[in-house]
């Protein structure tokens, strides 16, 4: 298709307009010519989680000992009792045909980071002519989509090619709605005929069940009295809140960019006369467009029993953030894929796309994904909380210690998870923090681990109290720490906040790895306090000073303060001998690592050969992504600049020898200048076509030769922008797309 019948406006009939004008004119007439927007009611209680088979729907609609059964797998990570499952099927087929249901699919997730699904009808012949819904506990259970197109890294050979998706329980199912109709959706794991993760989910969950059984080493050692509420055996589960960057375009723009309708990003396009250095969008008032967008996603979510808190405009123009509320990391996961997925829904809604690539503008703030991460379960609180006191608080030490420790020894591990195409432009740039991973503690906790190094904590620096100088403003209680926005990994009052993640990934992988190496940091931890205390209480103290002591000294240089943006960082942290793996195609390999294989198996997470198809899935995905971008960068060089670049020339040109005949001087400078970049951009094209000449399969070759030879080609295109013809310029701009909104 060309891209002139891509555009909506200009294949609506508007003659003569290039594309672009087209695509402008439809964007600023957007509020004019369209209908006025839905007033939504305002999201309420009574809307929160009306779509979803909650527990509470349970609790009424299931015979109670199936309910109580149920909650022991969903609370206490106790074993599915299989005979529940036709009861509950047959409630959750009846409670979802009663909301319009005539559908159901197995949402799973596989490699690619996306969200799959493969829908069936709950209708049978009755054999009498007509149809009854039905659906079984089997069906609950499991379903057999061929899905066998899936990336696997190798696992599902075609000669045993049969995958299974099972129902994950902990996970509740839901309604999504469509003008024409509603399916029932039910979260489950993805797994191959002999029982290997093909997904996301699988490894998720193993991990949470991996960091429960060590988090309750240590809340044995401290629970006092024992058997009180610290030695509950309650689950202890990783709780994540995933804040999202986006970006929102207007449709038009999009449908005019073949790069960000096809790539996610912006392959080309010189900067705006005015970016983002006024710093007037971050915080700024919503645009009434924007803000219409969000209500309506928010509502949408809200129904789905997601529950966004936070919503604000960005630092780049045309950047947007949400924010959930924190639930287990599992449940988190699959909420974020519908985040994602409603976004981009509701956008189409009111004429915009919404662009969840790192990095669609190149030296505007790329997104990020934080993952705000801790553990903990109802018996136990948060076990991140430091309370006012850390420096007494001996528990909240051996498991903050043991982050500390696990950062440490798995610095590439957290680099590799967050290894992309799309976020390497992104991470390490002036807006991200860098790919060297490091901790910020903030200055309370920086003091005691301080301590704690030259012998022993005896305090802690009090929160206080922030005098503004202003007796009618109230005074606040002040953080004992400050914020850091240029450290990957921060301590952020009660929970660390991964900032390294990129926009469009599923925060299964970080939060899989999180679990993990935090799972074995805990279990280092509890075997030393074991056998040091021998089950004698009175030793506990001088053990864990022991412990904390060692862990400081052997793994304190991953924690950094100060400003990872800053030059002298880098210099330092190479000093310090902490990795700084620029690249996916540097990063990926710490996923073949000895240690990381061991830890993966050792915990069950990922057997050696799931991990390895990992590995050779996102090597395969990163080249498949600058292949895409390869062949987008030359066809648009080729097709769309070139065109538009020699047109001009011509005129120059023609200006130049009609001016000359007519006896005038004309200054050939321009047409100089067109004329030297004309030749670049040819040059450079051509150079690209023989760099990606065998297909990009090499993740080093595409790393280091054909994404700079894809540069070199939008150095000249941009170039060339900024001195061809306005009129003549066939792609939506920086400025168009930013600003019109
Ligand atoms: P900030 O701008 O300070 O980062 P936000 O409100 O944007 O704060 O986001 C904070 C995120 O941290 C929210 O998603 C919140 O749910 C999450 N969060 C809070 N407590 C926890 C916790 N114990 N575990 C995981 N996430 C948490
Ligand atoms: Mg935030």
């Amino acid at each position: 298709m060309s891209i002139e019948t891509t555009t909506k406006s200009a294949a609506n009939g508007s003659s003569s307009a290039s594309p672009r004008q087209a695509a402008i004119s439809a964007a600023v007439g957007y509020s004019a010519s369209s209908p006025p927007i839905e007033f939504l009611e305002k999201t309420s209680e009574s809307v929160f989680g009306e779509n979803v088979f909650s527990k509470s729907v349970m609790k009424k609609r299931l015979p109670k000992g199936i309910y109580k059964s149920l909650m022991q797998t969903i609370d206490a990570g106790e074993k599915l009792d299989s005979t529940v499952a036709d009861v509950v099927a047959s409630a959750m087929k009846d409670w979802a045909v009663e909301k319009g249901a005539t559908h159901y699919t197995h949402v799973f997730y596989p490699l690619t980071g996306g969200t799959a699904e493969k829908h069936d009808s709950f209708m049978s012949p009755t054999g009498d002519g007509g149809t009854l819904a039905e659906f079984s506990g089997k069906e609950l259970c499991q379903g057999e989509p061929d899905g066998s197109s899936f990336p696997t890294g190798g696992i599902r050979q075609t000669h045993e090619a049969r995958g299974y998706t099972i129902w994950d329980v902990t996970s509740p199912a839901y309604i999504l709605e469509n003008a024409n109709g509603t399916t029932l959706c039910i979260p489950t794991a993805f797994v191959s005929w002999t029982g290997e993760a093909l997904d996301k989910k699988t490894p998720v969950l193993r991990s949470m069940k991996a960091l429960d059984a060590q988090a309750h080493r240590i809340t044995k050692l401290f629970a006092i009295p024992k058997g009180g509420a610290g030695d509950s055996k309650a689950f202890v589960a990783s709780t994540a809140g995933p804040e999202q960057e986006y970006f929102l375009v207007d449709e038009n723009f999009y449908y005019a960019r073949p790069d960000l309708l096809t790539a996610g990003r912006t392959l080309f396009g010189a900067a705006a006369p005015k970016g983002q250095e006024f710093d007037d969008h971050y915080f700024g008032a919503i645009p009434d467009r924007v803000l219409s967008f969000m209500f309506d996603v928010e509502r949408e979510l809200c129904r789905l029993g997601v529950p966004i808190k936070t919503r604000h405009n960005e630092v780049a123009p045309g950047q947007y953030e949400l924010a959930p509320m924190f639930e287990t990391a599992n449940v988190a996961t699959d909420h974020q894929q519908l985040v994602m997925l409603v976004l981009k829904k509701v956008a189409k809604k009111y004429g915009m796309e919404c662009l969840t690539h790192e990095k669609p503008f190149a030296g505007l703030n790329g997104s990020g994904k934080h993952v705000n991460w801790s553990l903990g379960s109802s018996a136990h609180g948060n076990l991140l909380d430091p309370g006012d006191t850390p420096h007494e608080n001996a528990q909240f030490l051996v498991f903050c210690a043991a982050v500390i420790r696990a950062v440490y020894k798995h610095q590439g591990l957290l680099r590799a998870v967050v290894a992309s195409a799309g976020n390497d432009h992104r991470l390490g740039a002036n807006e991200a923090p860098p790919a060297i991973i490091s901790i910020f503690l903030g200055d309370q906790l920086a003091d005691v681990f301080d301590q704690i190094k030259g012998g022993g904590a005896n305090s802690s620096i009090p929160k206080g109290e922030l005098t503004v100088g202003v007796d009618t403003l109230p005074p606040l209680a002040k953080d004992a720490g400050d914020r850091n926005r240029t450290s990957p990994f921060a301590f952020t009052g009660n929970r660390f906040e991964f900032r390294a993640v990129g926009s469009n990934f599923s925060i299964a992988g970080p939060l899989v790895a999180m679990n993990t190496i935090v799972a074995e940091s805990l279990d280092y931890c509890a075997t030393k306090l074991e056998d040091a205390t021998g089950g004698d209480d009175s030793k506990l103290h001088g053990a864990v000073q022991g412990l904390l002591t060692e862990i400081i000294n052997e793994c304190g240089t991953i924690i950094f303060n100060g400003d990872g943006y800053s030059d002298e960082w880098h210099v330092e942290a190479e000093k310090r001998g902490l990795l700084n793996n620029k690249t996916t195609a540097d990063a990926l390999p710490a996923l073949q690592a000895a240690p990381v294989k061991e830890m993966f198996s050792k915990y069950n997470v990922l057997s050696e050969r799931e991990l390895e198809s990992r590995f050779e899935t996102y090597v395969e995905q990163y080249c498949m992504t600058v292949r895409v971008e390869a062949n987008l960068t030359k066809k648009m060089a080729r097709t769309m600049i070139f065109p538009a670049a020699i047109r001009y020339q011509r005129e120059l040109a023609a200006t130049c020898t009609d001016l000359k005949a007519l006896g005038y001087d004309f200054d050939t400078n321009t047409l100089d200048k067109v004329t030297g970049l004309v030749k670049d951009l040819q040059d450079s094209t051509a150079a690209l076509a023989e760099a990606s000449a065998d297909g990009c399969e090499d993740i080093r070759k595409c790393c280091d030769v054909v994404l700079p030879a894809m540069l070199k080609v939008r150095e000249a295109a941009d170039a060339l922008e900024a001195i061809v013809a306005d009129d003549i310029w066939p792609l939506p701009t920086y400025q168009e797309m930013l600003f019109i909104k």
